[in-house]
């Protein structure tokens, strides 16, 4: 007898008929004698919705009384799936965040797990009963409810599966697992058997995103193997677990592309101490995420900078800087919306040479400009223009025999 943990997200739980399929799956997990947890998300959509609701009646919601109200997505279907498990004869109980022991920090719209007392589950699990648990909510020490940030189901599942001490947790989503590109750029792309916590953070963070972030580090701290999958057929997922020595052979192990990246040019700035620290503590101040940083030392005693950020915070870096460039002397601001970047990420960079050789001569085979260029011990990252993003992804994605097993 195995203790699993099945979590199941906002698609695979998104209409009556598929909660139903869902009910079935964790029953042919239960009738294999295993012990299960199931954890789920809101309906598709039902988050979002919620949101906007909640927006009509006040354009700037109380962050407490949105916790209250985005916490009712996740009961919805918490309650159904115990249903739909006692209309096949499965013995289930469904619970909120608070009831199943899970008590998070003081922050609401985006807390912090602190504890998780297992005894509700255990007690069940003891007496025979499947345990249907909230995802993406908590409970605080004042008795308030808090929701763990968007897409916040995993970090549920992921913690439950640490704190129950479980043999397996299973990531039930839409897509197969995770690939070495997007299938739906690259037609070559392959489902991956196994992934590193570093690397699944890489692509997360260059664009590919399969889980939530968070879940994905708080699993790597208290590691947590898991496996992604599909609730839509039974194939095998992918395993995301701590890197072993073995993984460090492959050298790429996927490409991510992301589109909602805007570049912003600095130019004509005072090359002197302090021009760059101001330029960018003002972004730090405004909350504006940089990524990629380039300075060209120009001549006369000008300097440009470079630098990308997500294309929904253009607006907000060009108000920050206005007055920064006054203050420092001059500087003009451009933006160029047009850029996409592209990434290659790999533990296997850390033991092999030439990866960005091999990548910037292929991009030049093909003619794609590179605009800038960043690297990490197991990223590369180029920006190039967004009118041959596509293709770049396909020709790394080649130059690195990712197509082949
Ligand atoms: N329902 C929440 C959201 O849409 C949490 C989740 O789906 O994981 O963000
Ligand atoms: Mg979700």
């Amino acid at each position: 007898m195995a203790r699993i943990v099945q979590k199941y997200g906002g698609t695979s739980v998104g209409d009556v008929e598929r909660i139903k399929k869902v009910a079935e799956r964790i029953k042919l997990t239960r009738d294999e004698g295993n012990e299960v947890v199931v954890v789920v998300s809101a309906r598709a959509g039902v988050t979002n919705e919620l949101i906007a609701r909640a927006k009509a009646v006040c354009p700037q919601p109380s962050e407490r009384e949105l916790d209250q109200l985005l916490a009712i997505g996740e009961q919805e279907t918490t309650a159904l799936t115990a249903m739909a498990l006692h209309g096949i004869g499965v013995d289930a109980i469904s619970y909120t965040g608070a009831q199943a022991g899970i008590f998070t920090d003081m922050v609401h719209t985006k807390a912090k797990i602190n504890t998780i007392n297992p005894k509700p589950i255990e007690k069940d699990l003891k007496a025979g009963r499947v345990v249907i648990v909230a995802g993406f909510q908590g409970i605080n020490d004042e008795g308030q409810v808090t929701t763990l940030g968007r897409g916040g189901s995993d970090l549920t599942g992921i913690a439950l599966a640490a704190a129950l001490k479980a043999d397996k947790c299973e990531i039930y989503t839409d897509v197969d697992g995770v690939y070495t590109a997007d299938p739906r750029i690259v037609k070559t792309a392959r489902k991956l058997q196994e992934i590193s916590y570093d690397e699944m953070l890489e692509l997360a963070s260059s664009g590919s995103k399969v889980m939530q972030s968070r879940s994905v580090e708080f699993a790597a701290k208290y590691n947590v193997v898991f496996e992604v999958r599909s609730s839509f057929n039974h194939n095998p997922g992918t395993i995301v677990k701590q890197e072993v020595a073995s993984m460090e052979r492959v050298v790429v192990r996927g490409v991510a592309l992301d589109k909602d990246q805007s570049k912003v040019i600095v130019s004509n700035i005072v090359d002197k101490p302090g021009s760059a620290g101001k330029v960018f503590r003002a972004l730090a101040d405004a909350n504006v995420n940089v990524d990629m940083i380039v300075q060209n030392v120009g001549r006369q005693g000008v300097a440009n900078l470079t630098f990308t950020v997500p294309q929904t915070e253009t607006h907000k870096a060009v108000k920050a800087l206005e007055p920064v460039l006054k203050a420092i002397g001059g500087g003009e601001v451009a933006v160029d919306d047009a850029i996409a970047k592209l990434s290659v990420v790999g533990v296997g960079m850390r033991t092999h040479s030439g990866v960005a050789a091999t990548l910037f001569q292929a991009l030049a085979e093909a003619g794609i400009n590179i605009e800038l260029i960043s690297t990490s011990e197991i990223k590369i990252s180029v920006v190039v223009h967004q009118d041959r993003a596509e293709e770049s992804a396909r020709v790394a994605h080649a130059a690195f025999k990712l197509d082949q097993a």
